[in-house]
């Protein structure tokens, strides 16, 4: 067991933090003057949140796949589809299949935000024959349907949610395996140590061998 293994935040909106590997979202408007990783990760992609409808889906292939040629970017996202929010589905499923196919193509990672539309998203990756993994991030579904996205050859991550105390998340925690999920932060002030130690007693394991194992994971993953 690697004892010296960074703790592997997953997805974070948040600057570099000691003794932690971490992947940032950073937009993809912002992602040509992001000069200080300070040894992070970053993800690029257009969050549905920030679509204004109108996008120039040409401009926007091309854009990604220019900050695809960064070293530090690892991977595509966060993008997905959103339910809840009022930008029309047809047009947020356009932008995610850029970023899904660019995923194919580079074959780095795509980190999903979804709000009810697992069975859309899953559909896609179906439809795409994709193989590159897809981290849901910030899940909170069933544990049902923690293995259905795990079954269609997706991960799943989980942030602050977990720390709540009986909540969908914990439950679907519990249900999947130990190698079946990543951990984050996102845009919440929470320490990602946190994080660990609720999933380690979850898992009814020490946190440092989650954290061992999960390093592993994300090195073969990431290929860093
Ligand atoms: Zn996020």
């Amino acid at each position: 067991m690697n004892e010296h293994a960074p703790y592997i935040d997953i997805h974070t909106h948040g600057p570099a933090m000691q003794g932690v590997r971490s992947v940032r979202h950073v937009s993809l408007s912002e992602i040509d003057s992001f000069n200080t990783t300070d040894g992070q990760l970053l993800s690029v992609g257009l969050h549905p949140w920030n679509l204004r409808g109108n996008e120039d889906l040409k401009l926007v292939r091309e854009h990604l796949t220019f900050a695809l040629g960064y070293p530090y970017v690892a991977a595509l996202g966060e993008t997905g589809l959103d339910k809840a929010i009022d930008m029309p589905l047809g047009h947020q499923e356009v932008v995610f299949r850029i970023h899904a196919e660019l995923s194919e193509s580079s074959g780095k990672p795509l980190v999903i935000h979804c709000v009810r539309a697992f069975q859309e998203i899953l559909g896609i990756r179906k439809q795409m024959k994709a193989s590159r993994p897809w981290i849901f991030h910030g899940f909170s579904g069933s544990a049902q349907l923690a293995r259905q996205c795990l079954d269609a050859g997706c991960l799943l991550s989980f942030g602050s949610a977990i720390l709540k105390e009986s909540n969908r998340a914990l439950h679907s925690l519990l249900h999947i395996g130990m190698d079946d999920f990543f951990l984050e932060t996102d845009d919440v002030r929470v320490r990602i140590e946190e994080i660990y130690e609720r999933a380690a007693r979850v898992k009814q394991t020490e946190p440092e061998v989650l954290r061992a194992r999960m390093f592993e994971r994300f090195t073969n993953l990431f290929g860093v």
